[in-house]
């Protein structure tokens, strides 16, 4: 393994945030930490836009260190640095280090300097061209490209001096906590895990939803759901999972509503126990992963009359995805493999053989009127709940 003395984070749009930024860095600075309380001890700080993340005890694993941190929302770069004194020639021979170590069939380099310490004696073009030249003498066989380098050696000159020669990517985004909070339902799918993501990385923390139709359902169908909270929670932090009863509802409509409607009304009653769970935690928003004509509840109409069951606004970040676009997020987060277990969910069981494809609204608000009183049987649901806080 390759040493790691520090590991530096970089943000993106944190950085534009003018009076804001120090809460937006604020909240950064506290969901690394927590991430990293697994892993050891580390000191968290920032300076100049940069996050600085020091190990505090020997021997913990850096490169553990830098994974979890991929999965952090709002850093843009991860650098895992090497330091070293704050001259040319301790730089030049880290830098040697660090390209000897990396090298395998790389053949040419390029060097970026960034002088933080106005200070020091050479500035930024000053050092890439003496440290260049110092790495050109110091390793044979290789070469300077600036276009196309296979291996780009950073520097920089701040209070101490850095080098590296990885640049990881983050996962981008804002800190989770930055944005208020949304309620995601969480079915056992493709789908919602990603949209619960997609919305989190935007900053927003997520309470969320999950209906059961015990027996009907199986407690594997809940332990799936509870394993797909726990992977998003690794970049969506904390959540928390309102396990709801559901078939005491769903019965009751496959009873008394017209069969085809069946889907369209046990979606919009799905949508009025969330809100109330959602306006009851303190949650400003609803996100589903519905996308449009994925099947028949999603049609434009069905959407139209789902939304219209409730007021808070609904987020639908897959609502323009392509099935395959969708798979391909949830493979990057970890979700995919949990999703596809084949267990049973509570909108895959009693699903009508010909559902109505374009509903009008009229008719299904006329179609619920059988129900009765609907309000009494949703917060008796609600009152049945379990919560599970997931980390
Ligand atoms: P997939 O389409 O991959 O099966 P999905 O999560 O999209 O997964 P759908 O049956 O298409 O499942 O349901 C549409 C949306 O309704 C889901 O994205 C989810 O937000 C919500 N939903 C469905 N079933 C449940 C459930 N049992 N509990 C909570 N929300 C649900
Ligand atoms: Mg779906």
């Amino acid at each position: 393994m390759q040493k790691i003395d520090l590991i530096l984070l970089k943000y993106g749009e944190i950085a534009l945030k003018g009076l804001n930024k120090p809460l937006f860095e604020g909240k950064l600075l506290n969901n690394i930490k927590s991430r990293l309380e697994k892993i050891g001890r580390f000191s968290v700080r920032k300076a100049q836009s940069t996050v600085y993340v020091e190990p505090l005890e020997e021997g913990l694993d850096m490169e553990a260190a830098v994974e979890s941190l991929t999965q952090v929302f709002g850093i843009v770069n991860i650098c895992p640095v090497r330091k070293c004194e704050k001259n040319m020639e301790s730089i030049a021979k880290t830098a040697i280090e660090c390209i000897n170590y990396m090298r395998t069939t790389e053949k040419t380099f390029k060097v970026e300097a960034k002088r933080e310490d106005k200070k020091f004696p050479l500035n930024s073009p000053q050092i890439c061209m003496e440290l260049g030249g110092m790495i050109l003498e110091g390793i044979e066989d290789i070469s300077v490209d600036v276009h196309r380098p296979d291996i780009t050696v950073n520097v920089e000159v701040r209070q101490e001096a850095f080098v590296y020669t990885r640049k990881i990517k983050g996962a981008g985004g804002m800190p989770v906590g930055t944005n208020g909070k949304s309620t995601i339902l969480l079915s056992g799918g493709i789908d919602s895990p990603v949209a619960g993501f997609m919305i989190a990385k935007r900053g927003v923390e997520l309470e969320a939803v999950h209906f059961h139709s015990h027996p009907y359902t199986s407690d594997r169908a809940k332990e799936k759901v509870i394993d797909l909270a726990k992977q998003m929670s690794k970049y969506c932090g904390k959540i928390r999972l309102h396990i709801v009863p559901f078939t005491k509802i769903q019965l009751d409509i496959i009873e008394k509503c017209p069969e085809n409607y069946l889907t369209v009304i046990m979606r919009r009653l799905m949508m009025r126990i969330a809100e109330k769970i959602s306006v009851r935690e303190g949650s400003a928003a609803l996100i589903t992963g519905e996308s449009i004509g994925q099947v028949a509840s999603q049609t434009m109409e069905s959407l139209v009359c789902t939304d219209n069951a409730v007021s808070q606004p609904v987020f639908r970040p897959c609502i323009g995805m392509d099935k395959e676009e969708i798979v391909l997020i949830s493979k990057k987060i970890g979700t995919y493999e949990t999703s596809i277990l084949p267990y049973e969910d509570c909108c895959t069981i009693f699903v009508p053989k010909h559902p109505k494809t374009k509903p009008q609204l009229a008719e299904i608000i006329e179609a619920e009127k059988v129900l009765g009183d609907i309000e009494a049987a949703l917060d008796e649901a609600i009152a049945e709940e379990e919560v599970l806080v997931i980390r």
